[in-house]
């Protein structure tokens, strides 16, 4: 009897921890880009909220959306996979060139937002300068070297809102702006 119920014990603890790895891995998934590993929307979305709401008004949190310029030539030059190909060196890249507690996902398409805690208007700028910069760099995929640009726009909290929708309207305006510009 004891040893029937040591064992049914072991069984359950059994199930109970490939419950809690499958949890993991679903969470995983929700919130993250299976092409680059960076956060998606939903994930970066939801980290931006939780920077904000443990930020107070004197802590700033700097914001930048990144835009690949003229992607679709790359995916005419490339195809379609080498086009992804080309997004995860970007994503590589973007992640490596990052300081630590800097976050940054991937909302879609060719579009990448970045998100640093306790950094202003200015501090988030220079990032952007940097970033314009490494993503400067040529790419090589599929046995080529492809040209790479991108243009990016910046917000900060509180300057520009303190809620996640104002940040991110403020920064995508920009970088509407910044293409317009000329890329
Ligand atoms: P712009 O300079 O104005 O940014 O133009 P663009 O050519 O970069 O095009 P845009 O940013 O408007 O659109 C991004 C394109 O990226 C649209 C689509 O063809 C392509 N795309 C979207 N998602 C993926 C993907 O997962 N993989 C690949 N290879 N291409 C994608
Ligand atoms: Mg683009």
């Amino acid at each position: 009897m004891l040893r029937d119920l040591a064992h049914e014990r072991s069984e359950l603890t059994g199930v109970n921890d490939q419950l809690a790895t499958t949890n993991k891995r679903l969470a995983h998934q929700a919130s993250h880009d299976p092409l680059t590993g960076l956060y998606n929307r939903r994930g970066t979305l939801d980290l931006l909220d939780q920077v904000l709401a443990a930020s107070s008004l004197d802590e700033p949190v700097g914001l930048l959306f990144c835009d690949l310029d003229r992607f679709k030539a790359v995916n005419d030059a490339l195809g379609h996979r080498g086009g992804d190909r080309f997004i995860t060196i970007i994503a590589d890249r973007l992640m490596r060139s990052l300081e630590p507690g800097a976050i940054a996902g991937r909302m879609g398409g060719d579009e990448f937002v970045v998100v640093v805690p306790n950094v202003d208007i200015a501090g988030i700028a220079a990032v952007a300068d940097r970033l314009v910069g490494v993503l400067a760099q040529p790419v090589y995929a599929e046995g080529r070297e492809v040209p790479s640009s991108v243009s990016i726009g910046v917000a900060a909290s509180p300057a520009h809102g303190v809620a996640a929708s104002e940040l991110l309207r403020h920064a995508n305006a920009a970088l509407y702006r910044a293409k317009a510009a000329g890329r």
